[in-house]
């Protein structure tokens, strides 16, 4: 969509072939039906890929202050909120969709919906190129803009890459990224949906290799919450390579280690009658006292905690600061926000979004190889890619 109105702004012609029966579909799920349409702390450290500086130059060409003012003249009032994620203030992702598919609308983009693309072929006078129907539209240059395969409902379901292979274009290896990550233990179910504010840490061959901080939450199978889907992609990208790899949760980051070892030695020491578990009561969550007391091997729980032993105070206060999970994997497409891997970036010049061995064809969005953190800075890929390939191609 960006590309098409940046294109057709500088006076080219131009046709969507959307397969759905409206464009913009995923739009309307993005940031928990807000859409966090971008992201004013940006910065290349924010993005993975085979080299995530390709993106440099769409990223400072068409900036977040150039996607906020763009917005704006639509009609998009900003609001940023915490850790510079900008959300419309209507706070409906729907109204983002709205003014896109209003400019497609006034600008004169041709849009042809429940139009799946099959085939590309590069012609003496441009591409042919055929819709399911049998349909076949002749353009001087062709835009690819087919998303990645994350949320296969939203139609972007990987058949993008087909269409780039068959063209002759390399793709890297994909796996979803910004996914809930799934966990060995027998005692998901017992605490499923308990949420704890803290720190999470991937940990390979006794290293951290990942960490983040924020709102952690129990599942059935493992965790969720802003932070895991932050370290999901490190965690499936140690997978793949067929690692071993431990999630690590410190739910009581506010304080050190021996600062916790006080605290509880002296609430132990002072809990009179208090059973063990009933001791706990107001530290952390109620559902996971019982859990933790049982990961930290501690037994009869309706013992004294007054009669608790060092080494039972030491080994819950690691469990409370260093709980260790083995990964066994990460939820796949139908929950992941975003593709890692895709279009092979060493074909496609980054100045242009041109495809280095078609001239004419163009690439943007999630199906290139760039991936962004969770924060608004994939759709500000989408965006400034989108406007390069979109001004490279009118021009
Ligand atoms: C649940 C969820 C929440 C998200 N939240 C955020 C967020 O808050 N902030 C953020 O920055 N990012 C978010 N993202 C990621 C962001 O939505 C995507 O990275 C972005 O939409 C990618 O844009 P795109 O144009 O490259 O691809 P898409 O938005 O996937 O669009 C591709 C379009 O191509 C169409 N298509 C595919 N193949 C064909 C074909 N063969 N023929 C015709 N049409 C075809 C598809 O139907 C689709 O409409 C979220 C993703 C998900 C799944």
């Amino acid at each position: 969509m960006m590309a098409a109105i940046t294109a057709r702004r500088l006076g080219a012609q131009v046709t969507i072939l959307e397969r759905n029966a409206r464009v913009g579909k995923k739009l309307l799920a993005t940031g928990n039906g807000r859409c966090n349409y971008t992201n004013i702390n940006i910065g290349i450290s924010c993005y993975h890929g085979a080299n995530p500086g390709f993106a440099r130059y769409a990223l400072t060409h068409f900036t977040v202050e150039d996607a906020l003012a763009f917005f704006k003249k639509l009609g998009i009032e900003p609001k940023v909120e915490e850790e510079g994620k900008v959300f419309p203030m209507s706070e409906q992702a729907s109204s983002v969709l709205d003014v896109m598919r209003y400019e497609l609308e006034e600008s004169g983009v041709n849009t042809v919906c429940e139009a799946l693309v099959k085939s590309i072929e590069p012609s003496k006078e441009g591409f042919l190129v055929e819709i399911d129907n049998g349909q076949v539209y002749k353009a001087d240059r062709v835009i690819l803009a087919a998303g990645g395969k994350a949320m296969p409902a939203s139609g972007s379901d990987g058949r993008g890459y087909d269409l780039a292979q068959q063209l002759g274009h390399r793709t890297t290896d994909i796996f979803p990224a910004l996914v809930q990550i799934m966990l060995e233990g027998p005692n998901f179910k017992r605490i499923e949906g308990v949420k704890i504010n803290g720190t999470a840490e991937i940990i390979h061959n006794n290293r951290s290799v990942a960490i983040d901080r924020g709102d952690i939450l129990f599942a059935n199978y493992g965790v969720s919450g802003p932070p895991i889907l932050q370290l999901s992609r490190k965690a499936a990208e140690l997978l793949r390579d067929m690692q071993e790899v431990y999630l690590k949760i410190n739910m009581l980051d506010s304080m050190s280690k021996e600062e916790l070892l006080g605290l509880l030695t002296r609430r132990l020491q002072n809990a009179g009658a208090k059973t063990i578990e009933f001791s706990l009561v107001g530290l952390i969550n109620k559902r996971l006292i019982p859990v933790v007391l049982m990961e930290a091997g501690i037994e009869k729980l309706k013992r004294r905690a007054v009669d608790m032993k060092a080494r039972e105070i030491d080994e819950l206060t690691r469990i409370l600061t260093d709980w260790r999970f083995k990964i066994r994997g990460t939820k796949g497409w139908n929950s992941a926000q975003v593709t890692a891997g895709g279009v092979d970036i060493s074909e496609i010049d980054p100045d242009t979004m041109e495809s280095r061995l078609i001239p004419g064809l163009y690439f943007c969005g999630e199906m290139i190889d760039i991936d962004g953190k969770c924060g608004g800075y994939n759709l500000q890929w989408a965006w400034s890619s989108g406007f390069v390939a979109g001004q490279s191609a009118a021009l």
